[in-house]
């Protein structure tokens, strides 16, 4: 099973914007690319929202169904890990292995002395087609990398090894993540990540390594973009290279976590691929619920109470739900408008300010970041928010198709 150069992680905290996500891929096929959706949910996600990764198969399949979709699509059971990856064997073909909790961890002393035995041969100066200047390698550096991720990528290997024995050889896409960790790996260190991931005999098709600067859930980057331009183009010019040194599945490519709504860094992502003829994966789960906002909040009545229920609930319960999401948001608390000052916005108001225009004056990153974690809050709304979301069906459906198409899959795949 092998997935294709571009594709595009739709995860949709409620499975009711299916369809208008799959629209964004006919779009993107209408303009000539060929995009391959991918509907992924995390273990994290399923208990907030107390969901069961079968109803992610069913979204999906009504979906293609219903659109007559004819290209490959496929379930990613997103960040899981040995303790609940048998909940989504049956249901998933793509399983994003995340083994962060490992990364600095160290392996055996006897093993890390195997892996730089093996793989010194790569020292002295190494030149990569694609880098400009050659890699300096000497076998302290290997050690020093083997201590930090080896362990991790055995880790990933009993996992995929356990997938594999439920699924069979072949049957199913392999990521491993190592994205939600504090430090950001280097090109270099990629390169002996991807010998482990060889080592291990995972056929891994993507991998997604954390980037230098900030990848703050629903909004722009944060960081130096010049510098992320480097490391991006040396991360594709290294795995090009790993591909036929450890002779990895000729697809290897990169996956970009939380890659919703960063615009800053979209033409810099779009130029390298095409440099390298490089295939990317992107998961942007988090900017299609905040669609679903905007579109109640464009819909007026009872949807535009909801959404200010939304915000006022997730205001007033700021610490808790920010805290499990430290990591990836940056919220200026005293700069959110208060619930009272909300209650007075008419729909237009609420719209631009939650919409990610960064050119509308009333744009406020804040907000954006807060209802991004407060999906838990609609959670607990229960049947009053999923009803809201039929009865604006066709509202919230134009948001999500026009947001992934236009501000996303455009800039990053097609202009
Ligand atoms: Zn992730």
């Amino acid at each position: 099973m092998e997935i294709g150069k571009y594709s595009f992680g739709i995860g949709d905290r409620f499975a009711y914007q299916g369809k208008a996500q799959l629209q964004a891929m006919i779009r993107a096929k209408q303009a000539g690319i060929d995009i391959t959706p991918v509907w992924n949910k995390s273990h994290r996600e399923h208990t907030i929202t107390k969901t069961s990764p079968d109803s992610v198969r069913k979204e999906a399949n009504k979906a293609v169904e219903k659109l007559g979709w004819q290209g490959d699509y496929f379930v990613d059971a997103d960040h899981i890990n040995l303790s609940n990856v048998d909940s989504f064997v049956g249901s998933s073909d793509f399983f994003t292995l995340d083994v962060a909790d490992y990364i600095s961890k160290k392996a055996d002393d006897l093993w890390i002395e195997d892996f730089v035995q093996k793989y010194k041969r790569y020292t002295g100066r190494l030149n990569i087609d694609g880098i400009d200047k050659p890699v300096e390698i000497n076998e302290n550096l290997i050690r020093k990398i083997a201590s930090k991720v080896l362990l991790a990528v055995i880790e990933a290997g009993k996992i995929y090894r356990r997938i594999e024995s439920a699924k069979g050889k072949c049957n199913f896409v392999a990521e491993v993540s190592m994205d939600e960790t504090a430090l950001p790996q280097s090109p270099v260190e990629m390169f002996f990540i991807l010998a482990a991931i060889a080592d291990q005999g995972i056929a891994a098709q993507t991998i997604a390594p954390k980037f230098t600067g900030r990848f703050n859930k629903g909004v722009d980057y944060v960081g130096d973009v010049a510098q992320f331009e480097k490391e991006f183009n040396d991360d594709l010019a290294v795995i090009a290279f790993a591909i036929k040194e450890f002779s990895l599945p000729k697809n290897l490519k990169l996956s970009v976590h939380s890659g919703s709504d960063k615009f800053s860094i979209y033409g810099t992502m779009n130029k390298a691929l095409k440099k390298f003829d490089a295939g990317l994966h992107i998961k942007t789960a988090g900017t299609t619920w905040l669609e679903e906002v905007v579109g109640l909040a464009t819909a007026g009545g009872e949807g535009l109470d909801i959404a200010k229920e939304i915000y006022t609930r997730a205001y007033d319960r700021f610490d808790e739900l920010c805290v499990p999401y430290s990591t990836v948001i940056d919220i200026d608390w005293g700069k959110l408008p208060s619930p009272e000052i909300v209650a007075d916005w008419d729909s237009q108001k609420f719209a631009n300010v939650l919409r990610h225009d960064q050119t509308c004056s009333d744009y406020d990153s804040n907000v954006r970041q807060l209802l991004h974690v407060g999906y838990k809050v609609a959670a607990e709304m229960g049947q009053m928010y999923l009803d809201a979301l039929a009865k604006y069906e066709n509202v919230i459906g134009e948001c999500v198709t026009e947001n992934i198409f236009q501000r996303h899959i455009k800039p990053l795949f097609i202009e």
